[in-house]
């Protein structure tokens, strides 16, 4: 086991971070009302007293002291918003990847100085503190940031807003390296309580399963009583989040699960004590850890159990909320807007089916318009094989009345279809709730889209390709419902807490005003070319990379040149990512490399980082050699230190905001029309780096907004992709034309990278030559340019430079305010804050 201690792991080689941008005069009466708050704290909550205090303590009393000014104004906020009557926003989603909290809130609130000074006054440093803190890792990858993103830009857009989800004992696992393979270990992220929540023990539901339905004529309706078999309760636990410049403060509110019964004391008594508790191990295993997003729709009974459990908890919840305060359900689209983040939480359909007709008495017709006027859904995928599907024979065993439900929307919604292609039994089965090919399955992605007014994909180019591929005939029966809302990413925590320096300079340049209105970024572009600002924004990434440079040599013991370019690619390991192309790529620029020493060549820094599914094989072998090649690369003397390969273990949003600043190169190169956005490209690119990427997700916005000169493009599109896939995967005629290729494919054939296993990495041979479904053997020729192409540009300095100015100056379109106020104003018709800056850009509908 790895010692808990490793959490300062990360901390304790970050770099440091006194917040430069923030050094403004402080409030002398403040200073000494935060001291005191947190020395309060430490006494009265932590009972220690100063010189016992460990530096987790002095984080904990930190966090407590200002989780207290948070507080008031979440009161105050949650009063405004009852007494008004607000519509609010229920963020649906099993996955929040929110990382460290502490500096965040305390930007938002406006007391990173005073605290910093209080701490230092006290004689603690608070970078030190911040490392305390472990990085809350309850998602996977972009789908989870997403949701955090989203969020902050709720609070800070004073939307009334309510996140849902649940709150796993065991976050993400943490990645440790073993010899260049990946293993995994429990995230125990609660070891030492979590002072930003809330436990609500007297907010607690019943949610049931199993039993069986009964049926009985009641005056001439049918009426539907659910007899489950059995029960968990779920316990609120909320945590606040506090929105830029602290005035308004909404819960992200995790479910926790229990036995109602947690002890048999009779069966104790006897003796069996293991027997004893059992229904609490059985209840607790619901939240006890997250899914790793490739089994999702694997069919795992607890996955299921996961989904119902939170979304029944959470419209109970909000159901609860509207009848207090409206006295009924009837206008319940008109108070609550339910955004449905994948298909995770789709069951919240038919659940409030259930909620308004067996439980209220709503007549069906009445019940469904209301429910298709409360939800949105987003969707995350084009795989259709990545669409959750669950057995019926499951949902009948363990949720009987909801599969009644799915089957009595089903007839309506079939009906519909006979009706707009009478006869057409394709049509019909194509968009059927249930999948009769595959042993009769339940799709959740067709459910979800039923069931909503709204249905958005997260890039322009994802939203089309919805229409024409996995809903084309949803979209068909159902149009106009289908809409884009490209991701975004919050600047907060993006810009202004990972790059400091830069954000300094950017104030200075572009004006204070720039935090609170990010289309001032665009007062960048007049200083472009200034030779004398330009070297100031070098010095600002040389900084950043040198941090990093140093955060590597400690952990992964290679020593970098902060002047080579840093290509930087993080992110999950996927095949359809792609980090196989890139250390495709770094083998052939190795060999080209070793035959021309003298050339001139441009150091690089390849910069890999992230997870694979523990259940992934294949991914794992990838991580694996591209540890083994950095164990060749690092160690040739003959290559002079001009290239350098760094695999980074345990990729979690702490990491990221260290990587992301120090960013030269940003690697988004995805199979054309696999990424359905990603999020990592816009917070490389807005902290300057520049891409290189495929046509794919938001890097064809992303190109749209910086300019075609100022990233660079390559590979396969979309289109050609599909084409080709039909003609078949075989690449051996794309290898045979490139030389380079077939070399870089032999090195790992025969063991150059692992002399002791020659045959380690033999599938991706063959997968490369023979079955190039990811198109890496495909792309490979069009990428190597590409990337030479970056090696001749950087060697111009102030043209290199440039480009990374501009890539700051026009990515303020990518903040997520932007992206929730066009859901505020187009799906869930809510109001932003007044004095929130207005829409920045042009509005970029997807077309079609
Ligand atoms: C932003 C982010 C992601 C998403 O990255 P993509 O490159 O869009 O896949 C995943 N994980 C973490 C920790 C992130 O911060």
């Amino acid at each position: 086991m790895i010692p808990k201690s490793e959490w300062q792991g990360l901390g304790a080689l970050q770099e440091q971070t006194n917040y430069p941008l923030l050094n403004q005069p402080i409030d002398e009466l403040a200073l000494g009302e935060i001291k005191s708050a947190i020395l309060a704290k430490l006494r009265l909550a932590i009972g220690k007293d100063a010189g016992m205090a460990t530096r987790r303590d002095w984080y904990k009393a930190a966090a407590l002291a200002l989780r207290d000014r948070i507080v008031h104004h979440w009161l105050s906020t949650e009063k405004e918003s009852y007494d008004a009557g607000a519509k609010r926003v229920y963020y649906l989603s099993l996955e929040f990847l929110i990382g460290r909290l502490f500096t965040d809130a305390l930007n938002n609130m406006g007391l990173l100085p005073v605290f910093e000074a209080a701490l230092g006054d006290l004689g603690v440093d608070l970078s030190d503190l911040r490392k305390c803190e472990p990085d809350a890792a309850l998602g996977n990858g972009g789908l989870g940031r997403l949701a955090a993103c989203f969020m902050e830009s709720m609070a800070t857009l004073a939307i009334p807003a309510i996140g849902y989800g649940i709150r796993y004992d065991f976050g993400l696992f943490r990645q440790i390296m073993n010899q260049g393979w990946q293993q995994e270990y429990p995230d125990e992220w609660l070891a030492y309580g979590n002072p930003w929540e809330f436990q609500r023990p007297e907010v607690v539901y019943n949610v049931h399963f199993g039993g069986h339905v009964e049926h009985v004529n009641d005056r001439g309706r049918d009426r539907a009583t659910w007899h489950p078999a059995e029960t968990i309760e779920a316990m609120a636990y909320d945590t606040p989040i506090v929105g830029w410049r602290g005035q308004h403060v909404n819960a992200l509110r995790l479910w926790s699960a229990h036995a109602p019964d947690p002890l048999k004391l009779d069966v104790f008594n006897t003796g069996d004590y293991v027997s004893a508790s059992a229904e609490q191990a059985r209840a607790e295993a619901i939240c006890k850890f997250l899914y790793p997003n490739d089994e999702s729709a694997a069919g795992r009974e607890l996955r299921l159990r996961q989904e119902y459990f939170f979304v029944s908890a959470s419209l109970q919840d909000l159901v609860h909320r509207h009848l207090s305060s409206d006295g009924g359900l009837r206008n319940l689209a008109q108070k609550a807007a339910v955004q449905l983040n994948d298909t995770h939480p789709s069951l919240a359909v038919t659940e409030l089916m259930r909620i308004l007709v067996d439980l209220h008495s709503y007549r069906w017709d009445e019940a469904w318009k209301i429910t298709v006027a409360t939800f949105s859904y987003t969707n995350h995928t084009l795989l259709p094989e990545a669409l959750e599907t669950w057995p019926v024979e499951l949902f009948e065993r363990l949720l009987p009345r909801h599969l009644e439900i799915i089957y009595r929307i089903n007839v309506q919604h079939l009906a519909l279809a006979e009706e707009r292609c009478p006869g057409d039994i394709e049509y019909r089965a194509s968009v059927s709730l249930i999948d009769e090919k595959s042993g009769r399955r339940v799709r959740m992605g067709q459910l979800a889209f039923v069931g909503s007014h709204r249905i958005n994909g997260v890039s322009a180019m994802h939203s089309d390709l919805m229409k024409e591929t996995v809903f084309h005939d949803l979209h068909h029966l159902y149009p106009g419902r289908i809409t884009n809302k490209t991701n975004g990413i919050t600047f907060r925590r993006w810009l202004m807490l990972a790059n400091p320096r830069l954000t300094a300079l950017l104030r200075e340049t572009c004006g204070e005003a720039v935090l609170d209105d990010f289309s001032l970024l665009e007062r960048l572009e007049s200083h472009s070319s200034d030779l004398e600002f330009q070297k100031r924004f070098r010095d600002v990434k040389h900084h950043n990379k040198l941090a990093l440079a140093r955060l590597i040599g400690e952990r992964n013991h290679v020593k970098l040149d902060p002047s080579a370019l840093f290509d930087v690619q993080i992110k999950r390991i996927h095949e359809y990512k792609r980090q196989l192309l890139n250390i495709l790529e770094t083998i052939a620029l190795y060999h080209a490399m070793k035959d021309n020493p003298q050339a001139n060549w441009v150091p690089r820094v390849k910069i890999f980082s992230g997870k694979a599914a523990a259940s992934y094989r294949y991914a794992k072998l990838i991580i694996k050699l591209i540890s083994d090649v950095a164990e060749v690369v690092n160690n040739d003397a003959s290559l002079g230190g001009k290239l350098k390969v760094a695999f980074l273990a345990d990729y979690n949003v702490s990491l990221a905001e260290v990587i992301i600043p120090a960013a030269d190169l940003s690697e988004q190169i995805s199979t054309a029309g696999m990424e359905a956005s990603g999020t990592g490209n816009m917070k490389l690119a807005l902290n300057g780096a520049l891409t290189i990427g495929t046509l794919d997700g938001a890097n064809i916005e992303i190109r749209d907004a910086v300019g075609a000169e100022n990233i660079a493009i390559f590979g396969l599109e979309a289109g050609d992709v599909m084409v080709r896939r039909k003609q078949g995967l075989d690449a051996s005629d794309i290898i045979r034309k490139s030389p380079r290729l077939e070399r870089a494919i032999r090195a790992i054939e025969s063991g150059e990278f692992s002399p002791g296993d020659p045959a380690r990495f033999a599938s991706i041979g063959h997968a490369l030559r023979y079955l190039d479904h990811y198109m890496v053997s495909a792309d490979f020729d069009s990428y190597y340019e590409a990337q030479r192409g970056i090696d001749a540009r950087w060697q111009v300095i102030p043209a290199w430079t440039r480009a990374s100015i501009l890539n700051v100056a026009r990515m303020a379109w990518f903040s997520s305010d932007r992206t929730i106020r066009e859901y505020a104003e187009d799906i869930w018709h809510v109001p932003v804050h007044p004095s929130a800056p207005p829409l920045i850009g042009t509005r970029r509908e997807a077309k079609g």
